[in-house]
């Protein structure tokens, strides 16, 4: 049926002007590309977006499980490393670097944020207090912690 419509409509067919598409495609392949770019850079976005507003929502603090004992004390929270404060208490006889970093002006815990290009940014709910990281609350403290650490055996009061 398909073959029988072609051959009764060959003369037709080879009549059409493919030259027409042809032209549409010369003539506006700029504006076609461009219509695609601009899909794909909006997809990105939106995209991002999505993503940032899933791993920008609060969540619980969690829970660490330490066993603190009487002997435990805060030694000070005005520790100041990557342009904040930390505070800084022994636990369990070891030195201990607390979670959440404190805003340099005001001592509060400051919130975590990522930005749109993947970059960390701590800010104060109490005073104007922001700054961007390189690296999350999490794995900056760790580093601090370290450095702590290397600080009292230094000061021959190490492990
Ligand atoms: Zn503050």
């Amino acid at each position: 049926m398909t073959i029988l419509f072609l051959k009764e409509n060959a003369k037709t067919i080879a009549k059409f002007d493919f030259s027409i598409l042809a032209n549409f495609f010369t003539n506006h392949w700029k504006s076609l590309l461009g219509l695609l770019i601009l899909t794909l850079i909006v997809t990105f976005i939106i995209q991002r977006l999505i993503i940032l507003k899933k791993k920008n929502k609060p969540v619980d603090t969690p829970f660490f499980g330490f066993v603190t004992n009487s002997n435990d004390r805060l030694l000070q929270d005005n520790y100041s490393k990557f342009k904040v404060f930390w505070a800084v208490r022994t636990m369990n006889g070891n030195i201990h670097i607390d979670y959440v970093p404190l805003c340099p002006n005001c001592k509060t815990e400051l919130k975590e944020k990522i930005t749109f290009w993947n970059k960390f940014k701590w800010n104060c709910i109490n005073c104007d207090f922001s700054i961007k990281q390189k690296d999350s609350q999490k794995n900056i403290r760790e580093n601090v912690q370290t450095i702590a650490e290397g600080e009292m055996r230094r000061a021959g009061q190490g492990r």
